[in-house]
């Protein structure tokens, strides 16, 4: 399979529809068993070459404003919901166009902002708004959405004394990579500071970060938390996962452009952790590469390196059971999600080409950049 990738220009990230399908198929179970609504984040993903497979299984897409919501109409064409924030009067203008449901993050912008919405849209749009239950087990403070003093939700003492009339919803999203026994745990005190509320509205909105489909998730026990929910209060469930999807669905091949040493060996790579994979440096995390270890693992040892000049655009040391040598092939794994969403083009460094593998197996490339793509947002 690796030689597959030998005459494709690099860095390239390479997506494969047999893979995505897997996942979409395991997302229309949980779907489809606990009768929810799924819809695709796409903060995580938004490789629009995809979503005519991926409209197949999912009820459409999440977005956090305009433009997300714009291309999620023009290229999904299911549901479109969308959670910001804040939103600007002209941001309100543009969703309108686009969405049926919207999420706000505060009464006050509910309030300046609901009936705008509604009139400019001509059309009914189902309202909501999020809440912090003040609940999460995610630990890293950048992605913990119920940190001390987070911007992310409306807490509970803020209900007191509020109309809720007009209001169709409750969005929480508290989780981050996590399994149905978190969900069960926040859901739990979701359910004891708010369904008080809960004769008001129509729907819930679960939000994302739910892992379904890493192996070993727990599918069944969260067809049932939802089942359970569904009974129990008589309210339509919605997920919006968006790592799930895409999950192990692609990889990005570099090129070895240059081996030094100076401390230690270091394989200079035509990719970059800041400019394409920054979640690298942001989580931080260490992304797999297919045939290597860990430092001094296997008999060749490597700092990997990106082409900026950011002195901290490392990836990481990995083993190799081979000498790297100018042109060797580094392939990252899980590289689908948060990665073309994330990507810059600072330095200059060129954007990742972007291709699909089809299920009979070929790689078609779907995009190129170049210079054009780095001026453009210049001026
Ligand atoms: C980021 C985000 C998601 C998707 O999260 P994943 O971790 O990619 O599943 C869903 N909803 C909201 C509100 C988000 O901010």
């Amino acid at each position: 399979m690796n030689d597959d990738y030998n005459n494709l220009p690099t860095p390239i990230i390479v997506v494969d529809r047999s893979a995505l399908r897997a996942n979409l198929e395991i997302l229309a179970r949980v779907r489809r068993e606990a009768q929810c609504t799924i819809l695709l984040a796409l903060k995580g993903f938004a490789m629009f070459s995809v979503f005519d497979l991926v409209k197949q299984y999912l009820d459409g897409i999440c977005a956090s404003g305009a433009d997300e919501a714009r291309l999620g109409a023009e290229h999904f064409g299911k549901q479109v919901h969308v959670y910001s924030p804040a939103y600007s009067e002209s941001d309100i203008d543009e969703v309108a166009r686009y969405a049926d449901h919207v999420i706000f993050n505060s009464f006050s912008q509910w309030r300046r902002l609901g009936e705008r919405l509604q009139q400019v849209a001509g059309r009914p749009i189902e309202c909501g708004l999020r809440v912090n239950p003040g609940y999460s087990e995610v630990e890293v403070a950048l992605y913990n959405p119920c940190a001390p003093n987070s911007r992310l939700g409306i807490p509970r003492e803020q209900f007191d004394g509020q109309d809720l009339s007009g209001i169709r919803g409750l969005h929480f999203h508290c989780l981050c990579e996590q399994g149905a026994d978190t969900l069960e745990r926040t859901l739990k005190v979701f359910v004891d500071k708010f369904s008080m509320f809960f004769e008001h509205i129509a729907w819930v909105n679960f939000g994302g970060g739910h892992h379904i489909t890493r192996p070993g998730y727990d599918v069944a026990g969260l067809i049932e938390l939802i089942r359970d929910f569904r009974r129990r209060f008589g309210l339509d469930v919605i997920l919006e996962p968006g790592e799930a999807i895409a999950l192990n669905t692609g990889v990005l091949v570099a090129t070895v452009l240059d081996v030094i040493k100076t401390g230690c060996d270091i394989a200079i790579l035509d990719t970059s952790a800041t400019a394409h994979m920054p979640d690298v440096l942001e989580m931080p995390y260490r992304p797999q590469i297919i045939g290597a270890g860990k430092p001094g693992e296997l008999a060749h040892t490597y700092r990997l390196g990106g082409q900026t000049c950011l002195a901290g655009d490392v990836i990481g040391d990995y083993s190799f059971p081979q000498p790297l040598e100018v042109g060797s092939k580094v392939i990252f794994q899980d590289m689908a999600h948060y990665t073309m969403v994330k990507s810059t083009t600072f330095n200059g460094i060129r954007l990742p080409t972007i291709a699909v593998r089809q299920e009979n197996g070929e790689i078609r490339i779907v995009k190129k950049f170049g210079y054009e793509d780095y001026a453009g947002r210049l001026s």
